[in-house]
């Protein structure tokens, strides 16, 4: 997860590489079928024009159909995905379908003048599709403009209107409410994702292994839903404190004796002597001097 920008994609194809496991890009994904002409490229063509998000079904079933394909049998990297909670659910249940549950969430944390300046920077060569940044990581290698087939081209959302408009969609349906769903499972991260991107990278690589990667905890669990709580009758709400009252009870006694002062001890035992005198029976008591 991570604002448009923040450099999920350049991470993710690190990973990629060093882990042996492919990055599933659902941006990539659209742009393929957008090229394609598909009736999918066609649908999706104008929403990622304005900067929106294409429906979570069509996104959910991009992914499941993606994820059974067997270069996914060993595991991914999904980027870009999930980025609304429907997506988030989606995916725990599908995961949990597929017996893969996550090992990390991770989310690219970049200050927003930062990401300005990278977005209107990048440029993705239309061959290789690596991706370079005219101000921070210039084109290198076969990919330096005017070699070969190699071109590079800035992507149409990446101009400044729709940029806005991605980073306000960001904000509120991915940044904060998928990161919350996740809050519960322990699979979060947040990552500094300014700096160098080989700084980047090996901070990303040790957040995963402190993680523990693989033995992190199990797929995650939806956040409980907000019931609206109904405000229980008086006599239910008693006896609710019940227990909590007997057992401060049994406490209190011995705080209490231990925190007195000499005095009020001394008067203490002086009122359970006279209570024992007369709990006794009669016959034996000793009579009293008044
Ligand atoms: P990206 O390359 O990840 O920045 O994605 C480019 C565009 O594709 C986004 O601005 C969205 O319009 C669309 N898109 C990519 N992934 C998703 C997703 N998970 N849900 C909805 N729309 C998406």
């Amino acid at each position: 997860m991570g604002a448009p920008g923040s450099g999920k994609g350049t991470q993710a194809q690190r990973l990629e590489k060093q882990f042996g496991i492919p990055q599933i890009s659902t941006g990539d994904i659209l742009r393929k079928h957008l090229a394609e002409g598909t009736p999918l490229g066609l649908r999706a063509k104008e929403i990622m024009a304005s900067g929106g998000y294409v429906d979570d079904e069509t996104m959910l079933a991009i992914i499941r159909a993606r994820l059974s394909q067997a270069d996914a049998a060993q595991g991914f990297i999904l980027d870009g995905f999930p980025r609304t909670v429907a997506q988030a659910e989606g995916l725990t249940k599908l995961l949990a379908e597929l017996g893969t549950p996550l090992d990390a969430v991770v989310l690219f944390d970049v200050n927003n003048d930062q990401l300005v300046k990278r977005v209107s920077g990048r440029r993705t060569c239309e061959f290789c599709k690596k991706v370079f940044n005219v101000n921070f990581a210039p084109p290198s290698g076969e990919c330096i403009p005017g070699r070969a087939e190699h071109s590079l081209v800035q992507r149409p959302d990446d101009h400044e209107d729709t940029f806005k408009e991605r980073l306000r969609k960001y904000e509120e349906d991915t940044r904060k409410p998928v990161s919350h769903y996740y809050a519960y499972t322990g699979l979060m991260r947040t990552v500094d994702a300014e700096g160098a991107i080989d700084e980047v990278t090996q901070r990303l690589l040790g957040t995963l292994k402190a993680g523990g990667g693989a033995a992190a905890p199990v797929a995650a669990k939806a956040p409980k839903k907000r019931v609206p709580q109904r405000r229980a009758k008086p006599a239910a709400r008693k006896a609710a404190r019940r227990p909590v009252r007997k057992a401060a009870k049994k406490a209190a006694p011995k705080r209490r004796a231990a925190a007195a002062p000499k005095k009020a001890r001394k008067v203490a035992r002086k009122v359970k002597r006279k209570s024992a005198a007369r709990a006794r029976p009669a016959r034996t008591r000793r009579k009293s001097k008044r």
